[in-house]
């Protein structure tokens, strides 16, 4: 387990998965623990606005945007969040292990 070396290399080829995801946005990957906090993530090219990756700027409530899950239409638990990008957002949504991606523009 090395948590330095992933900082250099965002999570370029690396998956996250909702439920590695935590409260405070730290993912924990095979190569420990990261905070995605001002890291790039890979956005899905249908959300995409001219960049294949954004930053994460803020990671909030989701309950600030939402609050049922929009794949199995469970509540979120209060301590649920939502990543912030430049123009995309994503909630790693527990209940289902989903990441659910959004976008600024569309609502
Ligand atoms: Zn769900």
């Amino acid at each position: 387990m090395n948590g330095d070396k992933i900082e250099v290399d965002g999570i370029k080829g690396l998956v996250a998965a909702a439920k590695d995801i935590d409260k405070d946005g730290v993912w924990t990957s095979k190569y420990g623990k990261m905070s995605l906090l001002g890291k790039e993530m890979p956005v899905p090219k249908n959300l995409q606005r001219g960049k294949e990756a954004e930053e994460v700027l803020a990671i909030l409530p989701a309950s600030l945007y939402v609050t049922k899950c929009t794949c199995c239409k469970a509540d979120f638990d209060k301590d649920a969040i939502v990543l912030v990008m430049e123009s995309a957002r994503l909630i790693p949504a527990q209940c289902c292990n989903m990441m659910l991606w959004s976008s600024e523009i569309d609502g």
